[in-house]
C-alpha cells in the first residue's frame, strides 16, 4: 500500500474488501466501511463503531474521509437550493437542489449533480460551457455532493430523486459517471432506486450503448435542442461529430428494456427552434422511437443573445408533439433567480476570469 494516504471516499465495496485484505483484515470489515461511508456518511473513523478501534487507529493513518466543503449556498424564492462546493484542490462545482411535489401533493427532493469542473462541449445556450473544461470529477467528487447535500437535509427529509444534469457531459467523464452512479444506487448505500436516478448527455452517441449496458435501470437523457442538423450544429457543436441520424439510429438500437423510455431534452429558444415547422419534423424525427420529450423553456442569464419563448408558443409546441402521437411534459424552471436552473450552473470565480462572456456563440 502506498505511503500517502489513500481518499476513501469514490471506492466501491470491492476495492474497500481489497483494501482491507491487505490490510489483514477480513472482507466484511470492508462491506462495513462501505456502510459507514455511503449509507451513514460518516467524517471520522471514530464513528465507524463497529470496527475495532485498533483497525480504526491503522485506517486514520492509511486513508483519509473528506467530505465537500461548503463555499457558497444560494436559495431561489422557489425553495430550490443551490450548493458551490470547494473541492480538495480548490476547483469549484455546484449541485441544485430542488423541491418537487408529487401528485398526491407530497414535497420530494431532487437533486442535480455536476460530473466535470466546466465542460468542453461547448453548448451555445450554456452558461457552463463558457467556463470551458477545467478537469474531471472523481466518482468520489460526484457521489461527495449527493453525501454533503445528504448533510444539509432537516430532519425527516431525504433525496428523493438524483439526475446527473449539472456542470459537464457525464459520458466525457464516463468511468467516474458510470462507478458513482453504481455507488449510488448500490443497496448497502442506503442511496437511490435505479429508477429514481437519470443521466443526461448531451449526445455522445458513441458511449450509449456502453453506458446503458454498465448500469441498467438507470434513466437515459439525451439532449436534442433542434430538429435538424444545421439548427442543431450550431446550438451543440458535437452534432457535427454525430448528428441527428446517427445519434437516433443508436438510440433506436439501445437496449432500453420493456418499461422503459429515453427522455429527450429540448431547450427551446424563441425564433431558433421553437416553431410549428420545427415541432412537426421533431415529431417525425422521433417517429417509432419509445421515448418522452421534455421541453425546457431557456433560462436566461446575461450577456447572451437567446431569448425565452412565450408560455403560448411552449404550448402550441407541445400541443403538436402529443397529437403527433410523441409524449411532451414542459419543465417549470426552478431557481433561475439564482442562477440554479438548467444551463445556468457555473463558477463565477472562472467566468469572471478572461474573456467568459466573449465565448459565447451565437447563432
Ligand atoms: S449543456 Fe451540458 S454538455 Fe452542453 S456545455 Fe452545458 S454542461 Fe456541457
Amino acid at each position: 500500500m502506498s505511503a500517502r494516504p489513500v481518499g476513501l471516499l469514490g471506492m466501491d465495496e470491492e476495492e474497500l474488501v481489497s483494501l482491507c485484505g491487505e490490510m489483514g483484515e477480513p472482507p466484511y470489515r470492508g462491506r462495513q466501511i462501505f456502510s459507514w461511508l455511503y449509507a451513514h456518511g460518516v467524517s471520522k473513523f471514530s464513528q465507524m463503531t463497529n470496527i475495532p478501534k485498533g483497525f480504526r487507529a491503522k485506517l486514520g493513518e492509511a486513508a483519509r474521509l473528506e467530505a465537500l466543503e461548503l463555499d457558497r449556498e444560494s436559495k431561489s424564492t422557489d425553495g430550490t437550493e443551490k450548493y458551490l462546493w470547494r473541492l480538495r484542490d480548490g476547483a469549484r462545482v455546484e449541485s441544485v437542489r430542488i423541491p418537487m411535489r408529487n401528485v398526491s401533493g407530497v414535497m420530494r427532493w431532487s437533486l442535480c449533480v455536476s460530473t466535470q469542473v466546466g465542460c468542453a462541449m461547448g453548448c451555445a445556450f450554456c452558461l457552463t460551457a463558457k467556463m470551458g473544461f477545467v478537469r474531471q470529477l472523481t466518482a468520489g467528487e460526484i457521489v461527495g455532493q449527493f453525501l454533503a447535500a445528504r448533510d444539509l437535509l432537516a430532519p425527516g427529509e431525504r433525496l428523493h430523486n438524483v439526475v446527473f444534469m449539472g456542470m459537464g457531459e457525464p459520458l466525457d467523464n464516463f468511468d467516474a459517471t458510470v462507478k458513482a452512479v453504481k455507488i449510488l444506487t448500490h443497496p448497502q448505500a442506503n442511496g437511490v432506486s435505479p429508477r429514481r436516478l437519470t443521466v443526461s448527455t448531451v449526445g455522445v452517441a458513441s458511449r450509449l450503448k456502453r453506458f446503458v449496458s454498465a448500469v441498467p435501470g438507470v434513466g437515459l437523457a439525451v439532449s436534442l435542442h433542434a430538429a435538424d442538423d444545421e439548427t442543431r450544429g450550431k446550438l451543440v457543436p458535437v452534432n457535427r461529430k454525430w448528428n441527428l441520424r446517427a445519434l437516433l439510429d443508436e438510440c433506436r438500437e439501445l437496449p432500453m428494456g420493456e418499461r422503459r423510455r429515453i427522455t429527450f431534452e429540448y431547450v427551446m429558444l424563441r425564433g431558433v427552434n421553437d416553431t410549428k415547422t420545427d415541432a412537426k419534423k421533431l415529431s417525425r424525427l422521433l417517429e417509432g422511437l419509445k421515448c418522452k420529450v421534455n421541453l425546457i423553456p431557456w433560462n436566461p442569464f446575461p450577456g447572451t443573445p437567446f431569448e425565452r419563448p412565450d408560455d403560448g408558443r411552449v404550448e402550441e409546441f407541445r400541443r403538436i408533439l402529443l397529437a403527433a402521437g410523441v409524449v411532451a411534459t414542459t419543465r417549470t424552471p426552478k431557481g433561475s433567480d439564482i442562477l440554479a436552473a438548467c444551463g445556468q450552473l457555473a463558477d463565477a470565480g472562472r467566468l469572471s476570469g478572461r474573456n467568459a462572456l466573449k465565448q459565447l456563440n451565437p447563432l
